[in-house]
């Protein structure tokens, strides 16, 4: 049995029952043989066992009162995975269906994404079982002050940043952020996401989306295309969905479809985004409200955008979004890329088809990169205590963004075939990490 192939199977052993997380190992371990090959050292320094065992993991109670006066308990997640690059660097999640393999899943994901963009930035995730959906503002923040009360001697500028993910935007972070510095008494900047006018960095909140564009541009000119007159499939209607819509409709595309948990709308016409953005980040209602706003539009409450042909499709919602079925609608309707916006956004069976496919597959590490990145460089500016202009930081998303393309697509040539961005991804990652962890001895 190969290297890769015994940690994977003692590892899924050591952690029975967390699907979500066998499935990450299953789809990077594996990819990772032509290096180990290559690399005995990584063998011998027992990289891969400490690559996939977290630092530290932190699980907590989470209490708050409701506006019933009742009182609720959740429970909060914080796992360190590695520090190798830099302080643990990753967003919290708000979802019911968060418990610690979801963390767990995206920690590791991270880490090998945060190695990718190459800036001084660990990988590491949290969480929460609190559903944010239909709780008052007084309520988000109660909850949020009493996350921070626990987590705030977990984290620090030096030690542990977080940021925003599903369910944790502006307003969460604004919660978390004030608590934190009310009870360390220290403004260092700890949290990126921030609102700009109190820290934050401009272009933080386009950037996931803007960046999966970017990467995404780099993948057509591959092919020889742009995005110009493409028809664009995207799934959700948070921040990563509304600004990749509305970078890639600046760049000619028609963006067809958006998606919440309760259906997906069609507007063949290309979707307009002041009316999504009004309805999402100023009503925090649903996607069916578009239809009222605009004629000849379809709303679905049953079915997938993937469904709908298209040239290129960005999921851009949650993990597993997009399986086997969906991956043989896209490869009949000769999508051309797919490129995830969301974390894990496809499922095994799913990622085969397409890698078997003439269609592009594009693994989120690599190609939602762009959101950490930007808070990487949020983290920058807050510890010059300088502010960079929406330019500056727009450009700088821009080279990072082709650099991980050029990592990935050179690895994927070397080590794999040219169209295996996911060995690409994964190998690229994991090279800078064993480099950097050999050189720091066995911790
Ligand atoms: N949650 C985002 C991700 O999955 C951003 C993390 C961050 O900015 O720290 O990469």
């Amino acid at each position: 049995m190969s290297y890769a192939a015994r940690v994977l199977k003692e590892t899924i052993e050591k952690n029975p029952g967390q699907n979500h997380f066998h499935q990450a190992l299953t789809e990077i371990l594996p990819t990772l043989e032509p290096y180990l090959k290559e690399h005995p050292e990584c063998e011998k320094d027992g990289l891969l066992e400490r690559l996939v065992e977290p630092e530290r993991q932190i699980i907590f109670r989470i209490p708050w009162v409701d506006d019933s006066g009742a009182v609720q308990v959740n429970r909060g997640y914080r796992v360190q995975y590695n520090s190798v690059f830099g302080p643990y660097k990753g967003g919290i999640r708000f979802h019911p269906s968060v418990n610690l393999d979801t963390i767990k899943f995206l920690g590791f994901e991270q880490t090998f994404k945060n190695s990718l963009t190459g800036l001084p930035m660990g990988g590491g995730k949290g969480g929460s079982d609190f559903d944010p959906k239909g709780k008052s503002d007084r309520e988000v923040m109660a909850f949020c002050q009493s996350l921070v009360t626990e987590l705030y001697r977990h984290i620090g500028a030096d030690t542990d940043v977080p940021a925003g993910d599903i369910g944790v935007g502006a307003r969460e972070i604004g919660f978390i952020y004030g608590q934190y510095k009310r009870i360390t008494g220290v403004f260092d900047g700890t949290m990126t996401g921030k609102s700009p006018i109190y820290g934050g960095s401009l272009g933080r909140k386009e950037a996931t989306g803007y960046g999966l564009v970017y990467f995404t541009e780099q993948i057509l000119e591959s092919l020889g295309a742009t995005f110009k007159d493409k028809r664009v499939v995207i799934s959700g209607a948070g921040n990563v969905a509304i600004y990749a819509a509305e970078k890639a409709i600046q760049l000619g595309a028609k963006v067809i479809t958006m998606s919440d948990s309760n259906g997906y709308i069609l507007d063949k016409a290309g979707i307009n985004l002041d009316t999504v953005k009004l309805i999402k980040e100023q009503q925090r209602g649903r996607i069916s409200e578009y239809v009222k706003h605009h004629s000849g539009v379809e709303y679905f409450d049953k079915g997938i955008v993937w469904q709908v042909p298209c040239d290129i499709a960005l999921p851009c919602a949650t993990q597993n979004e997009l399986n086997g079925e969906d991956a043989k609608a896209l490869i009949g309707n000769n999508c051309l890329v797919v490129a995830e916006g969301s974390n894990m956004s496809t499922t095994m069976d799913a990622v085969h088809l397409l890698q078997k496919s003439s269609t592009i597959y594009a693994p989120g590490k690599a190609a939602n990169a762009g959101g950490v990145a930007v808070s990487g460089l949020e983290m920058a500016q807050n510890s010059s205590r300088l502010f960079w202009t929406a330019e500056e930081v727009d450009q700088k998303l821009r080279v990072i963004m082709k650099n991980i393309y050029t990592t990935v697509s050179t690895t994927a040539i070397k080590y794999a075939e040219k169209k295996d961005l996911v060995a690409g991804a994964n190998i690229g990652g994991f090279a800078r990490l064993c480099e950097a962890m050999l050189l720091q001895g066995v911790i």
